[in-house]
């Protein structure tokens, strides 16, 4: 059906239709959802050198541990910031090792909140055996094997990964989660089957 149409009359089409559904920034430089900047939570600069990167993948993951719903989303940036900026023994036995920076670009709290957290011109972190770079890492507050992420949440998750498949080019088989490349449940068995609907989402469009 769309072959009938001229070449010219598709593109505008399928221009108009990203504009509504994706891009709320003029260039859509900046995500469509109110976002606390570095700046805002008090970011402390990185302590070393990062590896710049341009993302050509999105992967999901969860903080891992269970969500603080009544903590203000700036003094969690902090406190994230503070355990990856340090050396420090992890709950499984493991050792975290010190990262420049939080390891993800984006966090989304218990309540949709959205902030800034690593720039995304630098590849992330892990203390998992993948190599981030080229993926844009969007982290959900919560641990999702015990818990649920709420509607909030996912609302925002569907609008960032709908402007970051925009911004940057990103089709929907290079939305995955965490456990597609690394030994590790995140991001957790009640959030790792909705990223299913959201590849269909990007494959319809929106
Ligand atoms: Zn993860």
């Amino acid at each position: 059906m769309l072959r009938r149409f001229p070449a010219f009359a598709v593109t505008m089409l399928l221009a108009a239709c990203a504009g509504h559904a994706r891009v709320a920034a003029p260039d859509g430089a900046l995500p469509p959802v109110p976002m606390l900047t570095r700046a805002q939570w008090g970011a402390k600069p990185p302590t070393g050198p990062m590896r710049p990167h341009t993302p050509t993948r999105i992967t999901i993951h969860n903080t891992g541990e269970r969500s603080r719903p009544d903590l203000p989303l700036d003094q969690k940036l902090r406190a994230l910031q503070t355990f990856s900026q340090r050396d420090e023994r992890m709950s499984d036995g493991g050792m975290h090792h010190a990262w420049p920076d939080v390891p993800y670009h984006y966090y989304i709290d218990i309540k949709g909140r959205l902030a800034e957290a690593r720039d995304w011109h630098f590849a992330g972190d892990t203390n998992t055996t993948y190599d981030p770079a080229g993926h844009l890492l969007i982290v959900l507050e919560g641990n999702f094997n015990q818990e649920r992420p709420t509607p909030e949440q996912l609302a925002t998750l569907r609008t960032m990964v709908s402007w970051a498949s925009t911004r940057w080019r990103i089709p929907a088989d290079s939305l995955a989660g965490h456990r597609d490349f690394a030994r590790t449940d995140c991001p957790g068995k009640n959030l790792y089957p909705q990223l299913d609907s959201l590849r269909a989402m990007l494959r319809a469009g929106h």
